[in-house]
């Protein structure tokens, strides 16, 4: 699959038309990835997330990004981790689904996804990582946008584990390997 990979970096310098940030449901800032890139966009993102409302969990809102490079921003608030009976896999499978479908709508062609839920959140990264590449693979495969997918991971160890869930469910052999 030529149009997704999986790198490190820190998502608030991306190049990519838009990128995901993992926010809670006020949308109006917090720790982690979303502290982050509110610092990197400046205060008008505050601003404009302050009219949407808030988001629930498992959806997705998009704004502009401001001073990032990043043209949007899609804000997603990914599932508390609770042990997984709560129906944590598929709020963050819609997560990534409801981020990959405003994309579309908005004709982004570039995506860049952070890990959501696995930080403060505290989802498993290999449970969250095969959610995550399901969702993202499954979408790809019946639409043609967005064209370009990234995984950025913060550390090199979380796309570590990104890369062996991809070698795990998607590697038909091993040339196919990342
Ligand atoms: P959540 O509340 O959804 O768990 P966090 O921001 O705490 O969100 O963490 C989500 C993921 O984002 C974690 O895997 C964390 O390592 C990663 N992360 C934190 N800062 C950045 C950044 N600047 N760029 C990319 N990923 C980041």
């Amino acid at each position: 699959m030529d149009r997704f990979s999986i790198v490190v970096g820190d998502i608030t310098g991306s190049d990519a038309e838009a990128i995901v940030n993992a926010a809670n449901t006020t949308l109006l800032g917090g720790s982690g990835v979303d502290g982050a890139i509110h610092a990197a966009a400046g205060p008008a993102l505050l601003a404009e997330c302050r009219t949407l409302g808030g988001c629930e969990t498992g959806r997705a809102k998009l704004t502009a990004g401001y001073r990032l490079r990043a043209k949007y921003v899609i804000h997603t608030p990914g599932p508390i981790w609770h042990g997984g009976d709560r129906g944590e896999p598929a709020l963050l499978a819609s997560c990534y689904r409801s981020c990959l479908e405003l994309a579309e709508e908005r004709g982004i062609r570039t995506l860049d996804f952070c890990s959501i839920s696995t930080g403060v959140y505290g989802y498993p990264l290999p449970l969250a990582a095969t959610v995550a590449l399901r969702a993202i693979m499954d979408f790809l495969a019946d639409h043609p946008l967005p064209e370009r997918v990234r995984m950025v991971c913060h550390t090199e160890a979380a796309a570590e584990i990104y890369r062996q869930t991809w070698n795990l469910w998607y590697a038909a052999d091993k040339d196919h390997r990342l």
